[in-house]
């Protein structure tokens, strides 16, 4: 076997937290390597080209907006740990997103990166709850941003603090969407960081999505003197004496560090450790399940000409009872998430040149693994038509031939499609429902970032990449002073 060199750390996975993870090892003179299964950089959150014309993945919303001269917030944390100006990072903040139940008569809940907004929906929506949702949104304020789970259920602390069932849904919504790795509920600890990142900060994003915050972190890195290896992923972790002895690349090569971070995940990282389970992550992480579907519907024209110019993003179900579980279907259409990228405020300079529309729904993996290649072929074209009408059920009505008239370009991911670009087993978005907050593993000096290590989005696992290369990496013997 050729040997390809021995570094100080190497990070398995180039997306968000790998990056980040990468870029603060750098920074600090250590000799640290990515390694990329994929020709591409991003995991969750990339970007794809076809027929010329580029897609996003993943990117509905930046969540944790934070003004310039903000402190102590995870965005702040972020730049200042990457050393990236605020003025590098351009974000654009959403106009108008809401929450809305029920397909006639709608309860409705708008929200704004301004939280008075969503107290003001809450005490016109549900005027007997208002002080009740206030002490909520003060419990959320308490509680520490930490990947450590707490005992207390989410729904068992709204029934409590809120005492209705159909405001408790309601805000379960967007939350359980934008970061629930568990079906139908999660710890209050993690509820009370998304509540914070989704409803008290708030959503924005670049004007040119992903792409921008990816060209940043891999300048920074480059800058700094990072490697990369793309195209190149590890295919064994070889232990010796309860440590990583050496790292096995699908090109065959060996390398060796120090200090090992994964971004792959949990279970994926577990199926690494040459003897499998013997050297396993943690017997009790388990594969995530809950996954999506998501169409992209590219127009001639701005979604506003189709009276679609006010929502941002719309968290939409049909009824007052919200579930989020794997459906026995391939989809779930009763409930999902539109996201209109061109409803971002982009101020005079405009925003994007093509409309976009995004509905996302819940789906089976199982159930998509399923099908022959030829039965999926035919479920992604029905479930294009099927998950785009449920979610315009929730936007002002437009005649099926003029939407179809404007439509340019259409596109829609499965969960397969999740689980062959990103390795994430059964494509489960938000990963194992059993976090690692210490990224620890059985190996010494093997450790877990990103989506299993517990923080979650774009800026979540650009925080989890930070922690656990200053935890585990940085703060050794020999850690650079002036942190
Ligand atoms: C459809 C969708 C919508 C989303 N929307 C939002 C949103 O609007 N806002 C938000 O904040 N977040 C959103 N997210 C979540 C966000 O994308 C993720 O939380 C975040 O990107 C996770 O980053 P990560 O580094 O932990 O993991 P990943 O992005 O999964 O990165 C892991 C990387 O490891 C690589 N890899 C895996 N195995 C190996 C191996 N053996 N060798 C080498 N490389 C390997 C993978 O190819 C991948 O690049 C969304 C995600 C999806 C999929």
């Amino acid at each position: 076997m050729k040997t390809g060199g021995h570094y100080d750390a190497a990070v398995i996975g180039a997306g968000l937290s790998g990056l980040a993870a990468g870029i603060r090892l750098a920074h600090f003179g250590k000799r640290v390597c990515l390694f990329e299964r994929h020709s591409a950089v991003g995991g969750l959150n990339s970007f794809y080209s076809i027929a010329g014309r580029r897609y996003d993945v993943g990117l509905h919303a930046l969540t944790n907006f934070a003004r310039s001269g903000g402190r102590g917030t995870p965005l702040t944390k972020v730049l200042r740990q990457l050393r990236i100006d605020r003025g590098e990072l351009e974000l654009f903040e959403q106009r108008r997103s809401r929450i809305t139940f029920g397909a006639r008569a709608p309860a409705e809940l708008a929200f704004t990166n301004d939280f008075s907004v969503l107290e003001s929906e809450v005490a016109r929506a549900f005027p007997g709850r208002i002080d009740r949702f206030r002490a909520l949104a003060e419990r959320v304020r308490a509680t520490p941003l930490s990947a450590e789970p707490s005992p207390v259920s989410a729904r068992g602390a709204l029934r409590e603090l809120l005492g209705e069932p159909l405001l408790e849904e309601m805000l379960l919504c967007p939350i359980l969407f934008y970061g629930g790795a568990a079906e139908n509920d999660m710890d209050f600890n993690r509820f009370a960081m998304l509540f914070q990142a989704v409803l008290l900060e708030g959503l924005s994003r670049p004007r040119e999505g992903i792409r921008a915050i990816l060209r940043l972190l891999v300048d920074k890195y480059r800058a700094a003197g990072g490697e990369r290896r793309m195209n190149c992923g590890v295919t064994r972790i070889r232990a010796q004496g309860g440590r990583v002895a050496s790292l096995v690349l699908d090109s065959g090569e060996e390398v060796t560090a120090v200090q090992v971070l994964s971004s792959a995940g949990a279970v994926e990282t577990a199926a690494l450790l040459e003897g499998g389970s013997a050297g396993g992550t943690g017997p009790e992480a388990p594969a995530g399940r809950v996954s999506f579907v998501e169409t992209i519907s590219v127009l001639d024209r701005q979604p506003a000409e189709l009276g679609w110019g006010a929502d941002t993003i719309v968290f939409f179900n049909d009824s007052e009872k919200f579930s989020y579980a794997v459906p026995p279907s391939l989809i779930d259409t009763r409930s999902g998430v539109i996201c209109i990228p061109n409803n971002f405020e982009f101020g005079p300079a405009g925003g994007l040149p093509e409309g976009v529309v995004r509905v996302t729904c819940l789906a089976s993996p199982e159930r998509w693994a399923g099908l022959s290649p030829e039965a999926y072929r035919e479920a992604k074209q029905a479930g294009y038509g099927s998950v785009l009408e449920c979610g315009r059920r929730f936007l002002p009505p437009v005649a099926d031939a003029e939407f179809s008239k404007v439509t340019v370009a259409t596109d829609m991911f499965t969960p397969l499609t999740i689980e062959r670009f990103t390795g994430h087993r059964n494509g489960a978005i938000y990963g194992s429902p059993v976090k690692s907050p210490r990224g620890a593993t059985t190996l010494q000096n093997l450790h877990l970032c990103g989506t299993d290590q517990g923080l979650l989005g774009i800026v979540g696992s650009m925080l989890s990449g930070i922690t656990m290369a200053n935890q585990h990496v940085l703060m050794g013997p020999g850690a650079p002073e002036g942190r």
